[in-house]
């Protein structure tokens, strides 16, 4: 999608500090860090949302499922961390490109704020 910011990212128009990319993810550093690790695990594919993952393409969710733990691993997260998506208006969903947010390297709240 050429209006999305993510897949300008991909496409490297946009620069964005690399942390892992295979065939059909890519895992940046979020600008706005959240905790001491935070990085967005993206589909190469545009997908605007998790609301959007269909039989057709929702192989990219096992792989992003199976780049994390490698890139858990290699930022240091041996206590474990924490993964979310945001999901449309009332998930506060900010880009409209399926991303996974990987954060860890500190004990997170428990609860939602
Ligand atoms: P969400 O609110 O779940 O859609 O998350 C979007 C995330 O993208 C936010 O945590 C932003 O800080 C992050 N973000 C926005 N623009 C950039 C960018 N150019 N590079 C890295 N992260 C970004
Ligand atoms: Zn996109």
């Amino acid at each position: 999608m050429s209006d999305c910011l993510f897949c300008k990212i991909i496409a490297g128009d946009i620069p964005s500090a690399k942390v892992f990319e295979d065939e059909t993810v890519y895992a940046f550093r979020d600008i706005n860090p959240m905790a001491p690790v935070h990085v967005l695990v993206v589909p190469k594919c545009h997908i605007a949302s998790a609301n959007e993952v269909t039989g057709e393409n929702a192989s990219v969710v096992a792989d992003i499922f199976k780049a994390i733990p490698k890139i858990a691993a290699a930022e240091g997260l041996t206590n474990g961390y924490r993964v979310i998506t945001n999901c449309g208006e009332d998930g506060c969903q900010s880009v409209k490109h399926l991303h996974f947010h990987l954060l860890g390297g500190k004990k997170l709240p428990d609860q939602m704020g």
